[in-house]
């Protein structure tokens, strides 16, 4: 272990007392501005969003990002933190649920291992990391389009950072084109890619903006892409997706699906998983939650069934996907968000070739500025 010593390093989790809740923002930043997808209009060049600090009376600390309120989280202050949070499953007070990220950083870094070894250390510390940032460019700027020559520029770039998979959004027609026009255009970028990067992975995401039946065409259409899976099709629901495994089994491809991003049912995804009808699940890092995650993984993973956290839009979620993958196992692959955040330090995060591979420093390792409260 390279990292420095602290004072508290050598106490237990039951020495430490919750002594303060500290808000912070994080603001995001893309590397470009990032366009439409088949459901929402531009998703600009980034935004900022709320962290939280959590600090012991041990001076020990760990922060988070929240998503959703802090309102009622001041209740755990002047408590145990053995009483909010239990290091074998997480968050044990529901009025401590927004600070999820932020104890398990604390928690990790008291302990002084990395979250992934706290979560059980069942994973790789490498694991595959896709580009989730190739939307719709060839539609922007409205009044003179930059057509496929932008959506090429995005895998360039992605590829020159350190990406090997790319995954195209799709659904044009559902919104932004006419409908056949759009259609065909998902062909087309789809085509493009796959053969401007005949060694890439490609993923496609219709953010529900499909059928069934466009979605069954769509993938006759690009069926000698090799697609690695095909992303919320329409909006999850039993006979839809058994029109889409019956055309999958029986033209012999080999694309998953993976559904469960938006607005999650966790009951209705885990009959559909049992049915064989979703091959990965992929509710969010954050607005799901890691307590969540741990809860659930074993149960995806006795279906069979593998987990993709939804990572998009901070590059920060993709980096607890990664300690996910690494803590938990059984996620498939982790989503990347290209770009950096203010303020937080994330150089212990590798992307190389493809791989995306967790720090050994202990808790998530992301130092952020300032680092003590004022
Ligand atoms: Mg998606």
């Amino acid at each position: 272990m390279t990292h420095p010593r602290t004072e508290y390093r050598l106490s237990s989790l039951a020495d430490h007392r919750i002594h303060q809740i500290e808000p912070l923002t994080v603001r995001t930043r893309y590397p470009r501005v990032v366009g439409r997808n088949a459901r929402l209009g531009s998703h600009g060049s980034g935004f900022e969003t709320n962290a939280v600090r959590v600090l012991t009376d041990q001076g020990a600390s760990g922060w988070g990002v929240v998503e959703g309120s802090l309102a009622g989280a001041d209740s755990v202050v002047g408590r145990p933190l053995l009483e909010v949070f239990d290091p074998a499953t997480g968050v044990i007070a529901p009025e401590a649920l927004p600070l999820d990220f932020a104890l398990h950083d604390l928690a990790a870094t008291i302990t002084d291992v990395p979250v992934a070894t706290l979560l059980g250390g069942a994973g790789e510390r490498s694991v595959t990391c896709y580009s989730g940032a190739i939307y719709f460019d060839d539609l922007d700027p409205e009044d003179t389009p930059r057509g496929l020559d932008a959506v090429l520029a995005n895998c360039a770039a992605d590829w020159a950072a350190g990406y090997r998979a790319f995954k195209l959004k799709i659904g044009r027609g559902h919104r932004w084109m006419e409908a056949e026009a759009g259609f065909a255009r998902d062909i087309e970028v789809t085509r493009l890619v796959r053969e401007t990067y005949p060694d890439a992975r490609i993923l496609v995401d219709a953010n529900n903006g499909f059928t069934p039946a466009q979605t069954v065409r769509f993938l006759q259409q690009v069926a000698d892409c090799d697609l690695f899976w095909v992303e919320e099709p329409f909006h999850e629901e039993s006979d839809g997706l058994r029109v889409l495994r019956d055309h999958l089994l029986s033209s012999g491809s080999r694309t998953l699906i993976a559904d469960g991003e938006f607005e999650p049912d966790e009951a209705q995804l885990l009959e559909l998983a049992s049915a064989g009808l979703i091959d990965v699940m992929l509710m969010d890092v954050v607005s799901y939650g890691l307590t969540a995650w741990r809860r659930i993984m074993p149960v995806l993973a006795d279906l069979g069934v593998a987990a993709s956290p939804h990572a998009w839009g901070m590059p920060l979620k993709t980096l607890y996907a990664a300690q996910m993958a690494a803590g938990l196992g059984n996620v498939l692959t982790v989503e990347g968000v290209p770009g950096t955040t203010d303020t937080v330090e994330a150089t212990g995060y590798l992307l190389e070739d493809g791989l995306i591979t967790v720090p050994d420093q202990p808790g998530f390792a992301l130092p952020i500025t300032p680092a003590t409260p004022t």
